[in-house]
C-alpha cells in the first residue's frame, strides 16, 4: 500500500469511527460503562515488536476504549466545568494534526501564527480586553495563570530592582499572594511551580455570595504597606459563578502598587452577553487575566488563554531566542509569550470556533446555558427530598439531598447527597459531580455544552426525580 493510500484508508476509518461516536450520544449511557480492571485488560498489551496495520491499530483502538469514554461532548453532562466540541472546532482541530506545524516560531508554520495572532485579537475584544494586551495560547487555565504570574512575578521584582531572571528567587523580595477562600486549586499550583510558596498566600473570606470583600482587601494591603503583592480575583467560582467586585477591588489593590490577575476560566465568557456582561464590571482594569476555550466556547481540549496588560512583563519572563531561531521581520513568535517550545497549533481550533458562532452566537450559547442551569438547578432542588442550595446566577447551581429521617444530621444529609448524585449517574441519562461548599456536600450543577438542550433538562430532571422516588429511607 502506498503512504498515500494508507492516509487515506485510515482517516476515512478514523472518521467513520468519530461519526458513529457522536451519532451515538443519545442512545449510550453518559456515564463510564466499563470499569479500571477492563480497561486495563484491554489496553494493557505487551509492548509491540512487530508493527500493526494502522487500520487495525485505529479498529482495536475504537474497540477498546468501548464504555471507558464518558458522555462529556454530549448535551448530558453537566460534570465539572466541560464543554462539548463544535463542529468547525473538531475539524479545525484535525486539521490542525494533520497540517502538523510546530508552532514555536512564525516560521515553522506562519499560517497557524497568523491564525493564532487574530484568534487572540478576536478573544480580547470579545471580553473588552485592552487591546494593547499580550497573549498565549496555553494548554489550559492551569498554564496560563503559571504565564501570567510569571509575568506579574517579573515586573514586581523589577519594581524592586530585582531581576528574577537572572539572580533567581532565592534572596529575592518576597511577594506576597491575597485571594479569597474559593479560588480554583489552579492557582496555588501555579503559585507553587513559580516558586512563591503556598506560604505566601493570604486567604480572606468570601462574603455568602462568594464574592471578597473591598474592606477586607483594604485592610489587607494596609498591612502589606507596598511590598510587592498579587491579588488575585475570580471571573465565576467552580461552585457557584461567583465575580468578584472588580470595579471595587481593583482600584484599591492598584493604589497600593498590586498586580491583579483574574481567574476567568468560563467566567470572562459572560462579556459576549449583554444579559449578563454587568457581572464583569471593572475587570478590564485588570492586569492579567485567564480563560479557557475547551470550557464555555466548546473547543476540543488544549485550549486555554493567558492575556497580560503589560506586554512587556509578559514578554520579559518568556521570550526566548537561539541561533537557530528564525525570525521573519513583523511576525509574532509564540516562543516570545508561551511556556512551551514546540507546542500544537491550538490557535486553529479557536479561530474556527469563533467563525462560527460569531459574538451572537457565543451571546446565545452563554445565555442558553445559564437558562438551562436554572432550570435544571430549580427543578431537580424542588423535587421531594432535594434542596436548591445556590440558584445560578449564571451557570453554576447546586443541589442538596436530604436524608428524611427524623434527627438526620448534617453528615446524614451529606452522605445521602453523595449517594443520591452517584445514582442519578448510574442511570446514564445524565452525569453531575459532587462538591463541598460551605462545609456540605452539594451536587454540582454546570451547563456549558453547545448541545444542551431543553429535551436534555427534561430528561436530566427526570431522571433525577426517579431515583428520588426510588430510593428507600435510609
Ligand atoms: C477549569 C478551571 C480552572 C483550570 O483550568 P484548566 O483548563 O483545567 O487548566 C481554573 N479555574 C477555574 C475557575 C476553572 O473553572
Amino acid at each position: 500500500m502506498s503512504d498515500r493510500d494508507m492516509f487515506t484508508q485510515v482517516l476515512r476509518s478514523a472518521c467513520a469511527h468519530a461519526l458513529s461516536h457522536l451519532a451515538g450520544a443519545g442512545r449510550r449511557p453518559v456515564h463510564a460503562t466499563t470499569d479500571l480492571e477492563t480497561l486495563r485488560r484491554r489496553f494493557d498489551r505487551p509492548l509491540p515488536e512487530a508493527g500493526t496495520d494502522p487500520l487495525d491499530v485505529i479498529d482495536d483502538l475504537v474497540r477498546d476504549a468501548e464504555g471507558g469514554i464518558i458522555g462529556s461532548t454530549g448535551g448530558r453532562f453537566f460534570g465539572w466545568v466541560i464543554g462539548g466540541t463544535l463542529p468547525a472546532a473538531l475539524a479545525a482541530d484535525w486539521l490542525t494534526s494533520a497540517w502538523d506545524q510546530n508552532a514555536a516560531i512564525h516560521a515553522c508554520g506562519p499560517a497557524e501564527a497568523v491564525i493564532e495572532e487574530v484568534a487572540g485579537r478576536w478573544l480580547k475584544a470579545l471580553f473588552g480586553l485592552p487591546p494593547t494586551a499580550s497573549f498565549a495560547f496555553v494548554t489550559g487555565t492551569q498554564m496560563a495563570h503559571l504565564t501570567c504570574l510569571g509575568a506579574a512575578r517579573h515586573r514586581l521584582l523589577a519594581r524592586a530592582g530585582w531581576n528574577v531572571e537572572e539572580q533567581g528567587l532565592a534572596g529575592a523580595p518576597p511577594i506576597g499572594i491575597i485571594t479569597s477562600s474559593e479560588r480554583h486549586g489552579s492557582v496555588e499550583r501555579a503559585l507553587r511551580i513559580l516558586g512563591f510558596g503556598k506560604r505566601a498566600i493570604t486567604t480572606l473570606p468570601c462574603n455568602d455570595r462568594g464574592q471578597l470583600d473591598p474592606s477586607g482587601l483594604e485592610d489587607a494591603m494596609e498591612g502589606r504597606a507596598h511590598q510587592p503583592t498579587i491579588v488575585l480575583l475570580q471571573a465565576g467560582d467552580l461552585n457557584i459563578g461567583a465575580f468578584d467586585p472588580f470595579a471595587d477591588l481593583i482600584p484599591i489593590a492598584h493604589r497600593h502598587d498590586a498586580w491583579v490577575h483574574v481567574d476567568g476560566a468560563f467566567g470572562l465568557w459572560a462579556a459576549a452577553s449583554p444579559k449578563h456582561r454587568h457581572l464583569l464590571r471593572g475587570v478590564e482594569l485588570a492586569d492579567s487575566w485567564t480563560n479557557d476555550g475547551h470550557k464555555w466556547l466548546n473547543t476540543p481540549f488544549d485550549c486555554g488563554y493567558a492575556f497580560v496588560a503589560d506586554a512587556d512583563a509578559h514578554r520579559g519572563a518568556f521570550s526566548h531566542r537561539t541561533s537557530y531561531t528564525m525570525l521573519v521581520d513583523g511576525a509574532r513568535d509564540q516562543i516570545d509569550w508561551n511556556p512551551e517550545w514546540s507546542r500544537r497549533g491550538r490557535g486553529v481550533a479557536t479561530y474556527a470556533a469563533l467563525r462560527q458562532l460569531g459574538r451572537a452566537g457565543i451571546a446565545d450559547l452563554v445565555e442558553r446555558s445559564c437558562v438551562h442551569a436554572r432550570e435544571l438547578t430549580v427543578r431537580i432542588g424542588g423535587l421531594p427530598g432535594a434542596e436548591m442550595v445556590w440558584e445560578p446566577t449564571i451557570n453554576q447551581g447546586l443541589v442538596r439531598f436530604l436524608d428524611p429521617r427524623p434527627g438526620a444530621t448534617e453528615a446524614d444529609h451529606d452522605l445521602r447527597t453523595d449517594e443520591t448524585i452517584a445514582r442519578i449517574t448510574a442511570t446514564g441519562e445524565a452525569f453531575f459531580g459532587g462538591t463541598t461548599w460551605q462545609g456540605k456536600r452539594c451536587m454540582r450543577i454546570s451547563v456549558c455544552n453547545w448541545q444542551t438542550s431543553k429535551e436534555d433538562v427534561e430528561r436530566a430532571v427526570a431522571a433525577a426525580r426517579g431515583v428520588l422516588g426510588n430510593l428507600a429511607p435510609t
